[in-house]
């Protein structure tokens, strides 16, 4: 442990920590694998943590914060107009290569569990069944009253037959992924209620100020445990969500590898690091 070595993967060899990546994940029979923001960067999608960009958790140009979106009527017509804007491009996004590595190793029985940070839903359109979605998914909105939960698209659905006047601003997204709405589309949004209960309607995202659920701390825990090995995949561990998983398997004892572009919050703490784009390093890790 507390060894780790950096190294970047040249055209034309392979760094010994490639190699010794592959070894890992030859080795270990059940791995529990957690990814980042950096996994879905390669589709396209834009880190909803870096600065100006990402729609989906966003508005306007900062991230929402989970009180003031329950506390505010404004905040919430701010959030689904823009959302609704952005949801076409957003919900269109394919997986990329490292998802569909996930895909396969999870076929063949080497993944035990794929925890992501991400809530684009790649993982699931890759085809990957045991998935934990850390920070809830996008594609599903909920009932604050009641819980009740529908599916996004269904949703953007009602959403357009609420705002018809709106539909054609679904064109104008910029290639950031990002929106200007004036001050009336905004003011004129109209919100459904929750038709179970006449509830408010949010995205089933853990937004910046929420909690986890406890059940998913508690299925991640287990998972972990119940793995050999963890492998984290484009995440930076900048949350104490992901950081945590990290600490548990070092108390369960188990090893622990990296890819990812710059340092992790976890660094110091992990056997094997290596930096880069995981779409570069793990098809190599795959084909050796
Ligand atoms: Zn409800």
């Amino acid at each position: 442990m507390r060894g780790f070595l950096m190294c970047n993967v040249s055209p034309i060899g392979l760094c010994k920590d490639v190699i010794r990546l592959k070894e890992f994940i030859n080795k270990h029979h059940q791995l529990c694998v957690l990814t980042g923001a950096g996994v879905s960067t390669e589709s396209g999608i834009p880190d909803y943590r870096s600065a100006k960009v990402g729609l989906y958790a966003r508005s306007d140009h900062r991230p929402i914060h989970y009180k003031e979106f329950c506390a505010s009527e404004k905040t919430r017509r701010r959030y689904w107009a823009r959302n609704f804007v952005g949801w076409p491009r957003f919900s269109s996004f394919k997986p990329n290569i490292t998802h569909m590595i996930l895909k396969d190793l999870e076929y063949t029985g080497k993944i035990g569990f794929i925890i992501t940070q991400n809530v684009d839903n790649l993982h699931s359109k890759a085809g990957c069944k045991k998935i934990i979605e850390l920070h809830g998914t996008a594609f599903k909105v909920m009932c604050l009253n009641c819980s009740h939960k529908i599916c996004r698209c269904e949703f953007q659905e009602i959403l357009q037959k609420c705002n018809p006047s709106m539909v054609t601003m679904t064109q104008m997204i910029r290639p950031d992924g990002d929106v200007e709405l004036s001050q009336e589309h905004v003011e004129h949004f109209n919100i459904p209620a929750c038709n179970n209960c006449g509830g408010i309607l949010k995205p089933d995202i853990v937004f910046f100020g929420d909690n986890v659920p406890h059940k998913v701390v508690q299925n991640v825990k287990t998972n972990v445990e119940n793995s050999d090995a963890l492998l984290i995949l484009g995440t930076s561990l900048s949350t104490f969500s992901a950081y945590r998983i990290v600490l548990q398997a070092i108390d369960a004892k188990k090893p622990i590898a990296i890819i990812n572009i710059g340092k992790t919050r976890a660094d110091e703490l992990v056997n094997l690091r290596v930096e880069g784009r995981c779409g570069d390093i793990f098809p190599k890790v795959c084909k050796l």
